[in-house]
């Protein structure tokens, strides 16, 4: 598809996004303010074509907006409010154009979804497999942004949702946990969101905190079997440690949380609990990138 065509495309379909902006597409930057009192966040994710997907039949839609639910599951991770997504690809010219258009409404649609305003981005071909990326900027109120480094030993280790559903949809939308990410602000010690696997995400937020954990095997939500719980990744729900004296409902933002488990010093490690109350180390066999 010609680069011309494609960028009439993107200003068509971006523009009915939210006006979150001073100046809409078309210009060299986006021009934007952050309210009073807040803190901005910014993350990048790229979809890579033969690495996150397949490159025969795949739904050209559902990856655009994956895509966006992968940029704003981070946001949801840090308590964040989405203000502005960028997508920018490098597609061989070979692609077709219906791919290409599938593509690019499957992000717009699911920017509007989330009321982030789709600000701008860029094009490119390459000779390559194709390659897209997002950049999503969001905002926090002022010191409220949760991060991973929070948790102490004695805090309460607590995941979203069922895990391991991935493995029986893998190609399904994602449902970043934005309204629950906010939910946790002031509640949370730490908090990230799943997306390499329960037992590797773990290992990420405990190394952060300078802490160990302790996951009671019994109480993690499965969708499958626990193998894939632990293992599987592509959850995108909230993993998160509170103080065992801060009251967490068992439903929040609409989404069931459980408690699994709770941080430890750092010198007991990552272990797992079994329901006779044998514990042995947590290995860390999620995604690993690059390879
Ligand atoms: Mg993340």
């Amino acid at each position: 598809m010609q680069e011309r065509a494609l960028i009439a495309s993107i200003r068509h379909m971006a523009g009915h996004g939210p006006s979150a902006l001073r100046v809409s597409i078309g210009d060299d930057c986006a021009v934007w303010r952050p309210g009073t009192g807040r803190e901005i966040i910014v993350t990048t994710d790229q979809l890579a074509e033969g690495v996150h997907y397949p490159a025969a039949n795949a739904p050209a839609r559902l990856l655009g907006a994956r895509l966006v639910g992968r940029g704003l599951s981070d946001i949801a991770a840090m308590g964040g409010e989405p203000r502005l997504a960028f997508l920018n690809v490098a597609w061989p010219t070979a692609l077709p154009e219906r791919w290409c258009l599938d593509f690019l409404r499957g992000f717009a649609a699911e920017t509007r979804r989330w009321k982030t305003a789709w600000a701008g981005g860029d094009v490119s071909s390459i000779s390559g497999p194709a390659v897209a990326s997002i950049t999503v900027i969001g905002e926090v109120p002022a010191g409220q942004a949760l991060l991973r480094s929070g948790a102490r030993p004695g805090d309460l280790l607590y995941v979203s949702g069922r895990l391991g559903a991935a493995a029986l949809r893998n190609m399904r939308r994602i449902t970043p946990r934005l309204a629950l990410g906010q939910a946790l602000r002031g509640r949370a010690t730490a908090c990230m969101d799943l997306s390499d696997g329960l037992s590797t995400d773990l290992h990420h937020l405990c190394k952060e905190s300078g802490v160990g954990a302790v996951v009671e095997a019994p109480r993690i939500p499965v969708a499958s079997t626990l193998d894939r719980a632990l293992n599987w990744g592509e959850d995108y729900e909230l993993l998160f440690t509170a103080r065992p004296n801060t009251r967490i409902p068992t439903r929040l933002a609409d989404v069931t949380i459980t408690c699994i488990g709770r941080c430890t010093r750092r010198a007991s490690g990552v272990r797992i609990e079994d329901a006779d109350g044998r514990c042995g180390p947590l290995e860390p066999r999620g995604w690993q990138h690059l390879g």
